[in-house]
């Protein structure tokens, strides 16, 4: 289907970032499509540059193998990403707090506790409008638009080699 990109989300050669996956269970006999072989991110380390809280690394990765592939992504370090976009830090999307980053890992409690002092009108909407703390969000914002800019000056380039 894809690969894992830098910020370990599914990256497809036909949309890059910009897809939500559903399960559908069924008996229908499905033929499963060929993996990719080739590599779709090309580490430009966009997502990782745009973190607020450094969550991503451009140097530390997490290894995964599948039916002989190998592959590689960034080390993403979760409470960090919690922090950022999950509504812990002023810089995170849609964050309106701004809680000082710890400098290690907090324990449950103490997470639970930041979350539960988050800004009043940020906890009203996820309350009210089921609104989820923005995770994977100015790391997929940047990834999806460079990966759409390089497929369309690719596309640009084969049209205008037609011509
Ligand atoms: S922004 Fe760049 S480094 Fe990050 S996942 Fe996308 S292509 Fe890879
Ligand atoms: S969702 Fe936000 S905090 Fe988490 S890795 Fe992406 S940019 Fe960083």
């Amino acid at each position: 289907m894809g690969e894992l990109g830098q910020h370990q989300l599914l990256l497809t050669p036909e949309l890059g970032g910009r897809q939500k996956l559903v399960s559908i269970i069924t008996y229908a006999p499905l033929e499963p499509d060929p993996l990719v072989k080739y590599q779709i991110c090309d580490h430009c380390n966009m997502c990782v540059n745009i973190c607020p809280t450094q969550a991503i690394a451009a140097d530390r990765f997490d290894t995964f193998h599948m039916d002989g592939m190998e592959l590689t992504t960034g080390h993403l370090t979760k409470w960090r990403c919690i922090f950022g976009c999950g509504g812990l830090v002023s810089k995170g999307t849609f964050a309106m707090t701004e809680f000082t980053l710890p400098k290690s890992r907090p324990s449950t409690e103490e997470m639970f506790s930041y979350l539960a002092r988050k800004h009043p009108a940020q906890a009203y909407l996820e309350r009210e409008v089921g609104a989820q703390p923005a995770w994977y969000a100015k790391c997929y914002a940047v990834c999806a638009v460079h990966l759409y800019k390089k497929k369309d000056d690719k596309s640009l380039s084969s049209e205008e080699k037609d011509n």
